[in-house]
C-alpha cells in the first residue's frame, strides 16, 4: 500500500483515547484569562475603571494618561499570570485573525532589562500592514495601517500571550478589517433602536445586538488528513468515492459522542471557559465525524471575537488530541457540510429583549414593531444580505441539498403569519375603541401564546424566527460572522430610522396617538414586504421558481454574489448609516474577489497535483499488473486467450478510459485556468474561474473516483473516505 496512506492508518488505528480532561466547576474557571470588569475593578483606579466603562457603553476615547494607567494595571495583572508578551490581536480581510507579538521585556540605556508596556503600546501599534489585503487602499508608498484598542471586547491572555483585541485601520482612518464597520454597524442600530424602544420604555438607554452563533466542524484523525494534499492545502477533499456507508441511517445525529471526540470537546471546552467564551452546548451533527458547539450568546461584537478565538483555540487543541478541525463548508462530497447558524436579537440595556413578546399590550405592540421591521429590512436588502455570506468553500454549500438556498427568504410559522394577516386589516388613520380593543386583546395579545407554541421550524429556511430571534443559517462553518452582523444590523437601523420617521410624521401630521401610527406603518410594512416571507419547502424547485416570479434574487456563485456591494442601494446605505464609505466597500469588493480567485486557483493547483503525482501513477501501476496477468494468460492459452481474458480486458480498457479522461480534463482546466490568469480585470477574472476553470472539478473528479473503484484497494496512495471519516 501507498506508504503514506498505510503510514496514517496504521497510526490512525494505534490511538489510545486521548488525554482525559479532569472536571473542574466551570464556574469557577470562567474568565479567569479574561481582563474583565471583576479584575478591572481590581486593578484599575476608580477613574480609569469609569472611563473604560464610558468608553464601552457610549463609545468614548479613553485618553492618554488614563490609557497609561490602564496599561500598567493590565501589564502587572498579565505578568502575575506568567504572560511574557503581549500582541494586538485583529480582524484583517483575510477572514482569520492575525497578531504580531512582542515581550514586555525592554532595555533601559544602561544595559538594564525591564518589563514595559505603556499606553502608547496598549492604545496604537503599527503592524506592517503592506502584507494584509487592503482592495487598494493603502497604496505602496503609504503602507501604514494602525492597531488601536477595541475596550469593548476585552484583553486575555492566551499562552503566555496578553492578547489585546484591536481594530485596524489605514493612516487616513479606513477600515482595514472586519471588526471596525462592525463596530460601526452595532452603533448605527444601537442609536436607531433605542429611539424605537423609547416609544415604549422612556428608560432605555442603549440598545445592544445580540448574537449567538452555532458552530460545525468535523473532526478527522491527523494522519489521516495529513496524508491528504487536498485537505491540508484547500481544506476539502477534491477527490473520493464516497464510503459504502455514509449518514444514510441517520445514527450519528445526536448519538453517543465518539471517545475521543468527547475528551476533545472536553478539553476544548475548558480552555474556552477559561478565556471566557460561555460555551454551552455540544453533540453530534448529521454527517459522521461532524459536531456542533454552541455558545450562550452575547453582544454581537464580543460574541464575533469570541467565535474567532474559538476557532483559534480548536485547531490547537485538536492538535493536542492528534486530531484535525475542519472548517471548511463541504469537506467531504455527498454528506452533509457546515455552517454556523447566527441567532440574531436586540436587547436593551433595562434587560429586555426586543423580540422576545411580553405580558402587556405595549410590550407585545413592541414585539411586533421590531419583528416587522427586522422582515422589510431583509426584504429590502435581501442580496446584501447574501452578499454578506459569499465565499468560494460556503458556495459548495449554499443551495445544495442540506443547506439553504441562495435565495433569502423569511420563515415566520403559520400562527405569526396568521397574526400578519390580520394586521393587514387594520383600518387606515384613527382606530376606533373598538378595533384598538380587538387588536389588542385578540391579535397582539395572543402572541405570547403562539410563542410557546412555536414548533413548526422550518429547517429549509435561510433566514427563520424561533420564538425569541430570528436564525441565518446560511453563514459559513468557515466565515467571520462579524460580515453578515454588520450587514443585517445596519440595514435594521436603517429601517428603524425610516420607522421612526414615519411613525413621528403621522403623530404629527395627522394627529394620530403613538399606538394608532405604529399599527399605520406598520400594516404597510406588512403588506410591501410580503414577498419575503415563504414557509414552505426553501429547498424544493417549485420555490425557485416562485423566488424568481417575487423578483428575489437568487445569486448562485460568490463573484455574482458581490456585485450588489457596489450597487448605488448598498453604497447608500452604508455612507448614511455612516458604517463604510465608498471607497471601503469598493476595497472589500475586490479583496472578497480576489480571496475568491486565489482559494479556487489553490484548489485548480492542488488538483494537478494530485491527478498527476497520485491518481495517475497508481492507475498506471495497477494497469501494468493487469497487463502482466494479461499477458500470462495469452502465453497459457496462446490465439483463443481473449476468451479467458475477458474481465481483465473490460478492467484494462474502464481504466484506460478514465486514465485519459482524467487527463484531458485536467490539461483543459490547467490551459483555462491560464486563460483566467490573464485577464486583468478582477470581476472578470473570478467569473472566468467561476464558469470556465471550477466546472472542470467535478468532471475530474467524477474519473478520479472511478478509478477509485477500480484500482485495486493496496495500491490506491488517498486515505479513503471510509478511513477519514470512520475512523476514530
Ligand atoms: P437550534 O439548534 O435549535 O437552532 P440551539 O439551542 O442549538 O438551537 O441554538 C440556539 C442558539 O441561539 C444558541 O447559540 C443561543 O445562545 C442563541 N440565542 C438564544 N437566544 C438568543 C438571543 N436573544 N439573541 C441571540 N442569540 C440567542
Ligand atoms: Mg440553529
Amino acid at each position: 500500500m501507498s506508504t503514506q496512506r498505510l503510514n496514517a492508518i496504521s497510526q490512525s488505528s494505534q490511538r489510545k483515547p486521548s488525554i482525559t480532561v479532569e472536571e473542574i466547576r466551570r464556574s469557577e474557571l470562567f474568565g479567569s484569562q479574561v481582563f474583565n470588569e471583576d479584575r478591572m475593578t481590581q486593578y484599575l483606579t476608580r477613574d480609569a475603571l469609569e472611563s473604560v466603562k464610558n468608553a464601552i457603553f457610549t463609545g468614548s476615547k479613553i485618553n492618554r494618561k488614563m490609557a497609561d494607567q490602564i496599561a500598567e494595571s493590565m501589564k502587572s495583572w498579565a505578568l502575575s499570570m506568567g504572560a511574557t508578551h503581549y500582541t494586538h490581536w485583529f480582524q484583517p480581510l483575510t477572514g482569520a485573525t492575525a497578531e504580531k507579538h512582542d515581550a514586555f521585556f525592554d532595555l533601559l540605556p544602561n544595559g538594564r532589562a525591564i518589563e514595559k508596556f505603556g499606553g502608547s503600546q496598549l492604545v496604537q501599534q503599527e503592524p506592517d500592514a503592506s502584507s494584509f489585503p487592503s482592495g487598494g487602499i493603502r497604496n505602496t508608498f503609504e503602507a501604514r495601517g494602525y492597531t488601536a484598542w477595541d475596550p469593548t471586547s476585552p484583553a486575555f491572555i492566551y499562552g503566555a500571550t496578553l492578547c489585546i483585541p484591536t481594530v485596524f485601520v489605514s493612516y487616513t482612518g479606513e477600515a482595514l478589517d472586519n471588526k471596525v464597520p462592525l463596530l460601526r454597524a452595532l452603533h448605527a442600530v444601537d442609536e436607531a433602536a433605542t429611539k424605537v424602544a423609547r416609544y415604549f420604555d422612556k428608560t432605555v438607554n442603549k440598545v445592544n445586538a445580540t448574537l449567538g452563533w452555532e458552530q460545525e466542524y468535523f473532526l478527522i484523525d491527523k494522519s489521516l488528513a495529513n496524508s491528504r494534499p487536498d485537505l491540508v492545502l484547500s481544506g476539502r477533499t477534491l477527490v473520493g468515492q464516497a464510503a459504502a456507508k455514509g449518514q444514510q441511517l441517520d445514527d450519528h445525529y445526536f448519538g453517543v459522542i465518539p471517545l475521543r471526540a468527547i475528551n476533545y470537546m472536553k478539553d476544548l471546552e475548558v480552555e474556552c471557559t477559561k478565556l471566557g467564551i460561555p460555551v454551552k452546548t455540544r453533540h453530534n451533527e448529521v454527517a459522521p465525524n461532524q459536531f456542533e458547539l454552541a455558545p450562550v450568546f452575547e453582544e454581537a461584537n464580543l460574541a464575533v471575537d469570541h467565535n474567532l478565538l474559538l476557532m483559534d483555540v480548536m485547531e490547537k487543541v485538536a492538535d493536542k488530541h492528534d486530531l484535525k478541525v475542519l472548517f471548511h463548508e463541504k469537506p467531504f462530497a455527498g454528506i452533509n457540510g457546515s455552517g454556523k447558524h447566527n441567532n440574531w436579537s436586540l436587547a436593551t440595556d433595562t434587560g429586555v429583549n426586543l423580540l422576545s413578546p411580553g405580558s402587556t399590550p405595549m410590550k407585545n405592540l413592541q414585539f411586533l414593531t421590531f419583528f416587522v421591521n427586522t422582515i422589510k429590512a431583509v426584504d429590502s436588502y435581501e442580496e446584501l444580505l447574501r452578499a454578506s455570506i459569499a465565499s468560494a468553500s460556503n458556495d459548495h454549500r449554499l443551495g445544495a441539498n442540506e443547506a439553504p438556498p441562495a435565495i433569502f427568504s423569511i420563515f415566520i410559522g403559520k400562527q405569526l403569519s396568521e397574526v400578519l394577516d390580520e394586521l393587514e386589516g387594520v383600518s387606515q388613520g384613527k382606530l376606533s375603541p373598538e378595533e384598538k380593543t380587538e387588536l389588542k386583546l385578540n391579535v397582539v395579545g395572543k402572541i405570547p401564546e403562539i410563542l410557546l407554541d412555536n414548533t413548526d421550524r422550518n429547517r429549509t429556511s435561510p433566514f427563520a424566527f424561533t420564538g425569541n430571534k430570528f436564525e441565518m443559517r446560511g453563514v459559513g462553518s468557515k466565515s467571520n460572522c462579524a460580515k453578515p452582523m454588520t450587514v443585517l444590523n445596519t440595514i435594521v437601523a436603517k429601517q428603524l430610522i425610516n420607522f421612526k420617521i414615519e411613525v413621528d410624521a403621522l403623530i404629527a401630521k395627522k394627529s394620530l396617538k403613538k399606538d394608532e401610527a405604529i399599527f399605520n406603518v406598520l400594516r404597510e410594512y406588512i403588506k410591501s414586504s410580503k414577498r419575503i416571507r415563504f414557509d414552505g419547502d426553501g429547498y424544493s424547485e417549485s420555490w425557485w421558481k416562485e423566488a424568481a416570479k417575487r423578483k428575489l434574487s437568487n445569486n448562485k456563485n460568490t463573484p455574482e454574489a458581490l456585485q450588489v456591494l457596489t450597487s448605488k442601494h448598498t453604497l447608500e446605505l452604508f455612507q448614511e448609516m455612516q458604517v463604510m464609505s465608498e471607497t471601503e466597500v469598493r476595497a472589500r469588493q475586490e479583496v472578497e474577489l480576489e480571496t475568491y480567485i486565489l482559494q479556487t486557483q489553490i484548489e485548480g493547483r492542488v488538483f494537478n497535483e494530485l491527478v498527476n503525482t497520485h491518481i495517475i501513477p497508481a492507475a498506471i501501476k495497477y494497469q501494468n499488473a493487469v497487463i502482466e496477468n494479461i499477458k500470462g494468460i495469452k502465453e497459457v492459452y496462446g490465439a483463443g486467450f481473449k476468451k479467458q481474458a475477458v474481465a481483465q480486458l473490460a478492467i484494462l480498457e474502464d481504466i484506460s478510459g478514465h486514465l485519459e479522461a482524467t487527463r484531458k480534463k485536467s490539461d483543459a482546466m490547467t490551459e483555462a485556468r491560464k486563460k483566467a490568469n490573464a485577464e486583468p480585470d478582477v470581476y472578470k477574472k473570478a467569473m472566468a474561474y467561476c464558469h470556465d476553470v471550477r466546472p472542470y472539478f467535478d468532471d475530474i473528479r467524477y474519473h478520479c473516483d472511478k478509478l477509485e473503484q477500480l484500482v485495486e484497494d493496496q495500491s490506491w496512495p488517498l486515505a479513503k473516505y471510509r478511513e477519514l471519516l470512520f475512523i476514530r
